[in-house]
C-alpha cells in the first residue's frame, strides 16, 4: 500500500538518516514529494511511504518515537475545475507539471503528479484550490 504523510523535524533532527534507516529497518520504500529542511530550524517533508500494512504502521511509530511530528495526508488537492478560467497562472509555480495547458489552451490537472505542494492555491486568482486536511498519525 501507499500512504502519503508530512513529516514535521525540529532544528535537531534534521541530521537523521531517516530515509536509510525506512528503508533498511522496515523495507518501505520511501518518495520525498516536497522538501523544506535547513540545518539550524528544521523543517518539513511531504512523503510517500510504499509497503506492507504492518511496516507502514511501524515506521509511523518510530518517527513518532524519534520526535518527528507525522500526520497523514487523508485527502488529495481539491479543484474546482468547472470554475476555472484557462488563465494558465497555476501552470507557472507547479514545477512537476501536474497543472499544464493542452493544444487548446484548456487546462489539465494531473493528480498522479502532484506533490501536494499548495503553491497553485497561492497562485490561482479564482482562488479554485485548496489542499487536504491532515490528521494525526
Ligand atoms: S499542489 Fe498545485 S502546484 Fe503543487 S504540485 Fe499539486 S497541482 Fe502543482
Ligand atoms: S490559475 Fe486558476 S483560473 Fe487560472 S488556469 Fe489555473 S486553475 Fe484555472
Amino acid at each position: 500500500m501507499k500512504k502519503r504523510y508530512t513529516l514535521r523535524f525540529s532544528p535537531t533532527l534534521v541530521e537523521q538518516p531517516l530515509v536509510s534507516k525506512l528503508v533498511r529497518t522496515y523495507d518501505v520504500d520511501i518518495n520525498i514529494l516536497n522538501a523544506d529542511v535547513a540545518s539550524g530550524r528544521g523543517g518539513k517533508l511531504i512523503v510517500e511511504l510504499t509497503g506492507a500494512e504492518e511496516a507502514l504502521k511501524e515506521s509511523v511509530l518510530w518517527l513518532n518515537q524519534t520526535g518527528i511530528v507525522v500526520s497523514e495526508m487523508v485527502k488529495e488537492l481539491n479543484f474546482q475545475e468547472d470554475r476555472c478560467i484557462n488563465c494558465g497562472a497555476c501552470t507557472a509555480v507547479c514545477s512537476p507539471k501536474a497543472l499544464y495547458m493542452d493544444k487548446d489552451w484548456k487546462l489539465v490537472y494531473d493528480p498522479d503528479l502532484c506533490v501536494l505542494c499548495g503553491l497553485c492555491v497561492q497562485a490561482c486568482p479564482m482562488q479554485l484550490f485548496s489542499l487536504s486536511n491532515e490528521r494525526e498519525a
